[in-house]
């Protein structure tokens, strides 16, 4: 049950401003602004420092819509490139910038958007801060990022570094290179992540699904440095730079990751909201921040969001079992074998395979074919998972 409204306490209030909880306080400022919404995050600014990108084929018109006022550039097309496959997929491609985030959300919620407020524990009626203070709210809802349930997941790790390199001269390309995995594989299957932001200014992220988490960022800025100079780039500077290791799931529990009697709700990674396979989770929070706007008012809105999180985590099952395979059957350098068979496959299953919405059709004809993995290891390593 709700507590009585307090005159001037939010209707909800979103504890954590990263990709989630900013893009749920911008649903409702678009879809329904008669609802008090709060923003607090514990960072200097909104969305940390972060490149975050999609397929334009993960998102329905209004989910569009709604990153538009986000995206720092797009593409058409992209490609992929593997020793035995290359490839232009014309699919639109987008990349947002934490930096528009940080903006966008500031004009939309003016001062109910408030950082350097570092929250300490989060109720379904407020939240305690690091101080000792506590903000009152009809509801609350925590979108604090990956939180302890990361450590219940049986999983592998996608982990990067990306450096935005400013050249001497233009590079000549015209769309990102979503995978380029003809370089050395080394730590599991490793590919570069490239886009292209100005004529003469790339996005470089050099990706590896690894069963270690630890990230050697000295080592892996080498990497990046070794492929420029081999594709002939003159690096002059360095602007940006971001690391970071996400879970590539294998197994788990939702019922652990997210207890029922657990009465706060949760948006982002930390409702398990993202794919299996790719770890993005921007498509997610921008369809869980809309559908929530648009279910407005709930009466508890935890078991809205917990029984939405439940759905992803059941559809997500055909994931996580090619997840098994690519960390426990393929060996570590010839996990790239899956990518490049994968890429086989028409553009219209791709892009469902990205959106998370493979049909059965689809994950017959992604088993299908020459297997890049022996058939009775890839069983051995199904029937092993948790
Ligand atoms: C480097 C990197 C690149 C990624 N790129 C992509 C991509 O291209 N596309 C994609 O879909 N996904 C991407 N992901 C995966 C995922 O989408 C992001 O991690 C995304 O930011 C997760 O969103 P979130 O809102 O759940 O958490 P976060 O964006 O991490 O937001 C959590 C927020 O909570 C705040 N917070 C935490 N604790 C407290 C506290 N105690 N008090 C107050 N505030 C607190 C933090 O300051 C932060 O702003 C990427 C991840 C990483 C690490």
């Amino acid at each position: 049950m709700s507590p009585p409204d307090l005159p001037n306490q939010p209707d909800l209030l979103i504890v954590g401003g990263g990709l989630a909880g900013a893009l749920t306080a911008l649903a409702f400022a678009k879809l329904r602004p008669e609802v008090k919404v709060e923003l607090i995050d514990g960072g200097d600014s909104f969305g940390g420092n972060h490149v975050w990108s999609l397929f334009a084929s993960d998102l329905s018109a209004e989910g569009r819509d709604l990153i538009e006022p986000l995206v720092e550039a797009r593409w058409p097309a992209y490609d992929i490139a593997f020793p035995r496959r290359r490839r232009t997929i014309a699919t639109p491609y987008a990349s947002l910038t934490s930096e528009r985030l940080d903006a966008e959300l500031r004009r939309m919620l003016g001062d109910r958007a408030r950082t350097g407020i570092v929250v300490e524990n989060v109720d379904p009626h407020g939240a305690r801060l690091a101080g000792g203070d506590r903000i009152e709210s009809t509801h609350a809802i925590d979108a604090r990022g990956p939180g302890r349930e990361v450590a219940g997941y049986d999983c592998g790790w996608q982990k990067f570094v990306g450096q935005e390199l400013q050249l001497a001269a233009p590079h000549g390309l015209t769309r990102p290179i979503v995978m380029d995995a003809t370089v050395d594989q080394i730590d599991g299957y490793r590919f570069i992540y490239v886009l292209p932001f100005g004529p003469d200014r790339l996005f470089v992220e050099d990706t590896y699904y690894s069963d270690d988490p630890a990230i050697d960022r000295e080592a892996i800025a080498a990497r990046i440095a070794d492929y420029a100079h081999m594709k002939g780039w003159d690096v002059t500077g360095i602007g940006r730079e971001e690391q970071g290791c996400i879970p590539v799931v294998i197994g788990g529990d939702f019922d652990a990751l997210w207890p029922a009697d657990d009465a706060v709700g949760r948006v982002g990674v930390r409702a398990g909201l993202f794919h299996p396979t790719t770890g993005y989770s921007l498509p997610h929070a921008v369809e869980t921040a809309l559908a929530l706007a648009r279910a407005w008012p709930l009466d508890d809105p935890a078991a809205f969001l917990r029984q939405r999180a439940a759905r992803v985590w059941a559809r997500g099952g055909f994931y996580r079992m090619l997840d098994t395979m690519l960390f426990r059957a393929a060996k570590p350098h010839e996990r790239y074998r899956v990518l490049q068979h994968f890429y086989r496959l028409p553009r219209p299953l791709v892009e469902r395979f990205y959106a998370g919405k493979s049909t059965w059709v689809d994950r017959m004809k992604v088993l299908s074919g020459r297997p890049p993995i022996p058939i009775a290891v890839a069983m051995r390593a199904l029937a092993g998972r948790k």
